[in-house]
């Protein structure tokens, strides 16, 4: 079981510390121990998951990032974590958009996107079948000028309907806009056309459990409660940690805070040159998000309205009106009580993109208006597709990006870590000081569930070598 650091026994020394239990996190604890490294895992909140979190109120689980990842969960579940975690993965069957562009309903996968674009938009199916190819090959390695904006309008010049069709469920997904590298979308929008959108029956509680059992029986240390406030770095090489005054000493450390608060808050400025830092000071996080809970009643029950719902009533879309203060566009996500199997309730979570600055510069007073406000649009929108629901509730709460900073740490409460650029500097930052290694969402391509596990195998290959050098 985790245990409190303050209730901790902990030996000096470690061979890797892990800082933060995201899902990169702990996929990295995971891999090394199972190589027969001695973990420590050290997370500042009091539960394990990172985003990938929950929460409970009068009877209700609310989760709070699981509102679908691509099919390749299955294949990496299945490689470096369990069987087990493997077979919870299903899939989301009913994805529905609707705003003043169109209506529709779709398995979100290649198939039935053609389909769609052909029959309803009257794509041609060649043009179709060209701006698939082009995207399913783009990889890391690409020039990365062309940005997604002019991906779109080279193959569906001036169809603001397409484009939103395509875009919005993905800066839903990485918070990517139309500006950034073309890259940044087309690996996340290829990866869920594979076969859809999927999730983890049972919920992210039981998730995290199962995960939790898995870092047990290969031997990680886990401690919660456990902030770390600085990153001991001797003559340019790791040294340990520190914690509430105590140093843990160790040969590698794996921080899964953010990129930014790895290298300011952590490390400290003076341990990187000054060519790392004039990079890394370019490095802009991404948007953060806001959200509302809700639970209906124990005996009540509402209709199947769909799996995932991108709502909008913004004529047409755009990039920044999904992080406007008062957006008019959202995601409902509907957790029928199949979702959570022996757990009868239904829930439903509306999800915002947002500024961090919008919130965190009003006063407490404004903003704690403000937040009702946004329960009470989300309450409006939703009365569209289930009429009378509030009436069905007992549990209404909102998070803001405050609150994901509060939990998380996380630079202006970032939802998906860096814009493109931070990517590479996670990737470096070992060269700069021996033994420090960061994984965690950066660059928009490494970040929702997928990424971020996929990071963690990445990260932990890279640990794993540069050990067997000073072992
Ligand atoms: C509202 C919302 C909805 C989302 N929806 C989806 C979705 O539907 N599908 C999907 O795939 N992805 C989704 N995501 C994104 C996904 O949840 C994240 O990309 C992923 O979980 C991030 O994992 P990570 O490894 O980067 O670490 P994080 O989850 O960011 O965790 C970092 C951990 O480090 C800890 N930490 C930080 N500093 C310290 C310190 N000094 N000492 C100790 N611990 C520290 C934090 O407490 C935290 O636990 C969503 C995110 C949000 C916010």
């Amino acid at each position: 079981m985790p245990v409190s650091f303050a209730k901790a026994a902990l030996a000096n020394r470690y061979d890797v510390i892990i800082i933060g239990s995201g899902l990169g996190g702990l996929t990295s604890a995971n891999r090394l121990a199972y190589c027969g490294y001695k973990v420590l895992l050290l997370e500042y909140h009091t539960q394990l998951g990172g985003l990938a979190t929950w929460f409970k109120r009068k009877g209700h689980i609310f989760d709070v990032s699981l509102h679908g990842f691509p099919y390749g969960m299955v294949k990496t579940c299945k490689k470096y974590w369990n069987k087990e975690i493997m077979n919870s993965i299903v899939q989301l069957k009913n994805i529905v958009f609707d705003n003043p562009q169109f209506h529709l309903e779709t398995t979100f996968d290649r198939l039935d996107f053609t389909e769609k674009l052909n029959k309803q938009f009257k794509i041609p199916e060649s043009t179709i079948n060209a701006f698939f190819s082009r995207v399913a090959g783009m990889n890391f390695y690409d020039d990365q000028s062309m940005t997604t904006r002019e991906l779109f309008e080279e193959f569906f010049p001036g169809r603001s309907d397409v484009h939103r069709l395509l875009m919005e469920p993905i800066s839903y997904a990485n918070g990517s806009t139309l500006n950034d590298p073309a890259i940044t979308y087309g690996i996340v929008f290829s990866n869920f056309m594979n076969k859809g959108v999927f999730t983890f029956e049972g919920g992210t509680d039981k998730l995290i459990g199962m995960m939790t059992d898995e870092l047990e029986k290969n031997g990680v240390t886990i401690c919660t409660s456990a902030k770390v406030d600085r990153i001991v770095v001797d003559n340019g090489v790791v040294r340990g940690v520190e914690v509430q005054g105590k140093l843990i000493e160790c040969g590698s450390v794996v921080s899964n805070s953010g990129i930014t608060n790895t290298i300011y808050n952590l490390a400290g400025i003076d341990s990187f040159s000054d060519d790392f830092m004039a990079k890394a000071d370019k490095i802009r996080v991404n948007n953060s998000s806001c959200q509302v809970y809700m639970g209906i009643k124990k005996e009540e029950k509402i209709d199947d309205i769909g799996d995932l719902l991108f709502t909008s009533t913004a004529e047409e879309f755009d990039s920044s009106e999904l992080c406007d203060f008062t957006t008019k566009s959202k995601t409902f996500s509907v957790y029928y009580p199949k979702t959570r199997p022996g757990h009868d309730r239904y829930t439903i979570v509306a999800s915002m993109n947002s500024n961090f600055e919008d919130w965190n510069s009003l006063s407490e007073e404004t903003y704690a208006i403000e937040k009702q406000n946004l329960i009470d649009r989300a309450l409006i929108d939703l009365d569209r597709y289930l009429p009378g629901a509030k009436d069905k509730m007992d549990w209404i709460e909102a998070a803001t990006p405050k609150t994901f900073n509060r939990y998380t740490l996380h630079t202006q409460g970032t939802s998906f870590g860096t814009k493109f650029e931070g990517l590479d500097i996670s990737r470096n930052i070992f060269k700069e000081v021996s033994g420090l290694f960061h994984v965690g969402s950066v660059g928009i391509i490494m970040s929702g569930w997928l990424g971020a596990i996929n990071y963690g195998v990445i990260v932990s290959n890279d640990v794993d070598a540069y050990m067997r050098t000073i072992t």
